[in-house]
């Protein structure tokens, strides 16, 4: 199965390690957060196009994203970023008991993503149509909040909306970016895990153009 031999081989590539993460991923069809004609390379580790200029993260991407987060069952997760939702759905899996709130620029990505989440059955996750580059306050704070598009620096807005001890992961930089984990405790804690390609974040906070 198409599905598996990706699996297995982001596994032995080291970008999946953890087992939670690895069956949440297993449950999740890549194909059906992409447009028909595309659909032949859902289980290419590569982004692909979903319409008005925006991608699907490639899996090892998400990957990457979600071991650096490290996730539970109860984790309470603010995305920016919808896309058609794919991310979202691996996450909510993850945190079963707990809640995905994702926000997205583009009203027709955002329904499409509704729509895929109703397919899979998955009810823990709240979709909005917005400017993510000021966070969603009404349900902060966070334990976890990621971004799927870079921002020109690290929006305020996000840091103030992530609770104590929680993880904030995004990519910093236009096209080409650094991808920024930061640990909000006494002391904001900041690593960069390494360069990778993601659409812009157009917002307040962000770019406003593309
Ligand atoms: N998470 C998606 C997935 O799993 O397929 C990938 C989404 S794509 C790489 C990034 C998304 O960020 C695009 O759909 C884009 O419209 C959205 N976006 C860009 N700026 C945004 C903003 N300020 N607020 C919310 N969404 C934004």
């Amino acid at each position: 199965m198409e599905k598996e031999k990706l699996i297995k081989k982001l596994i032995r590539h080291g970008y999946l390690k953890s087992k939670r993460i690895i069956e949440a991923m297993r449950e999740v069809p890549r194909e059906i957060f992409i447009p028909d004609r595309q659909r032949g390379y859902a289980y290419e580790d590569t982004p692909l196009e979903i319409g008005h200029g925006q991608t699907i993260s490639a899996p090892h991407m998400v990957a990457i994203m979600l071991e650096a987060l490290q996730l539970d069952e109860d984790s309470k997760i603010l995305e920016i970023g919808t896309g058609t939702g794919y991310h979202a759905s691996i996450a909510a899996k993850i945190a079963s008991r707990g809640m995905v709130y994702t926000i997205e620029r583009i009203k027709e990505l955002a329904d499409k993503a509704k729509e895929n989440f109703k397919k899979l059955g998955i009810k823990n996750v709240k979709v909005f149509i917005g400017d993510g580059s000021l966070g969603l306050p009404e349900f902060a704070p966070y334990t976890h909040i990621y971004a799927t598009c870079s921002a020109p620096s690290v929006p305020p807005a996000l840091i103030e909306q992530l609770g104590k001890g929680g993880k904030l992961l995004i990519p910093v930089g236009r096209v080409y970016c650094d991808l920024i984990l930061i640990e909000k405790n006494e002391k904001m804690k900041k690593k960069n895990l390494g360069g990778c390609a993601f659409v812009p974040m157009i917002g307040k906070e962000g770019y406003n153009d593309y």
